[in-house]
């Protein structure tokens, strides 16, 4: 019997290790990405929508398109706190439409292959590793800057199993309001809302400034973007806006650095575009908050897998598995 039974658990390892593909998502606050990834991470076929409309029927269609029969596993990086176990989204703060769903479970209904969930960051920080910026570091913080702020922690060359809601760690201790219940949040003060809202109370109160005659003359249609252009041709308010954000930045990473003293932070999403100004400040702020010794080790550096980080380290959750099984048909012989 004990025969029997490891027979046909080497057998269905065999099984596993012959599907060469896996499906990598990324679900955040603006897309929804879908790829076909192969065994040695190179992206086969990738499709994008908006996360607009209802996530969980957009991914089954999407899904359902690029699906084939040799692939291992499905992988999902997705925006916000998730319960890796039961599947399910606990919080988004900036997708509420998909807490509660069972992600897993749904998926695995119409799709004969196992489902894996991971938060979008820790997913990113596993493509990075994988594929990216972060294979030559054995420790690294990922950070993607945008409206929010997510994080994803590699620790001795593996995703550590932690919440890492960097975004929300507390910098302001009367601070604003977060949408997670806390207040005085990081994201709060380093991303992409920040730097609007400080720019529009500013023109709303009369600064003078070459923004005012942006977005034909409608300024509450700002983006970031348009802020970073018009600091690089000087405006001040423009500038003050990318400096102050950065400042806030750098505390967040100073307080990374102090507590895990990690050998690179390397920083993905939209707002690494205003780098100059933006995460300069934030690595002058930084160095003047944090032990010069460990500060000095500190790379802070940008991803080099962009927007694919998300859905190749979201394969990657799926490889991860099967590797391990067949290390383990190894052992068993
Ligand atoms: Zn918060």
């Amino acid at each position: 019997m004990l025969k029997f039974l490891k027979s046909s658990f080497l057998n269905l390892i065999s099984l596993f290790m012959s599907k060469k593909y896996a499906i990598g998502i990324d679900v955040g606050g603006t897309n929804l990405r879908v790829a076909l990834i192969s065994r040695n991470g190179e992206i086969v076929e990738k499709i994008k929508e908006t996360s607009m409309g209802n996530v969980l029927e957009s991914l089954q269609k999407m899904i359902g398109s690029i699906y084939r029969d040799d692939v291992a596993g499905i992988g999902i990086g997705i925006a916000g706190l998730v319960d890796k176990e039961r599947g399910v989204v606990l919080l988004s703060p900036n997708l509420h439409s998909v807490e509660g769903v069972n992600f897993v479970e749904l998926l695995q209904k119409q799709f004969p292959v196992t489902v894996f969930i991971e938060n979008d960051a820790s997913a990113a920080a596993l493509g990075e590793k994988w594929m990216g910026a972060g294979r030559e570091f054995n420790d690294f913080v990922l950070l993607t800057l945008g409206t929010g702020i997510g994080g994803g922690i590699i620790y001795e060359g593996r995703l550590a199993d932690v919440a890492a809601e960097i975004g929300h760690m507390s910098i302001n201790a009367d601070g604003e309001r977060c949408p997670c219940g806390n207040s005085g949040c990081l994201e709060l003060y380093a991303a992409s809302n920040a730097m609007k809202t400080k720019v529009i109370s500013a023109l709303e109160k009369g600064t003078e400034s070459l923004l005012r005659e942006c977005c034909e003359g409608n300024y509450y249609k700002l983006t970031t973007e348009d802020i970073y252009k018009f600091a690089l041709e000087g405006d001040n308010l423009a500038r003050e806006a990318l400096k102050d954000t950065g400042r806030y930045l750098g505390i967040g990473f100073a307080n990374i650095i102090n507590i895990l003293s990690p050998e690179a932070i390397i920083l993905t999403g939209g707002l690494i575009g205003a780098w100059n100004i933006y995460v300069q400040e934030a690595i002058k702020e930084a160095s003047r908050r944090t032990f010069k010794a460990i500060f000095e080790r500190v790379k802070i550096i940008p991803s080099s897998l962009g927007n694919d980080a998300g859905i190749i380290g979201s394969a990657r959750l799926v490889f991860s598995v099967t590797d391990g099984l067949a290390k383990a048909k190894e052992i068993a012989g």
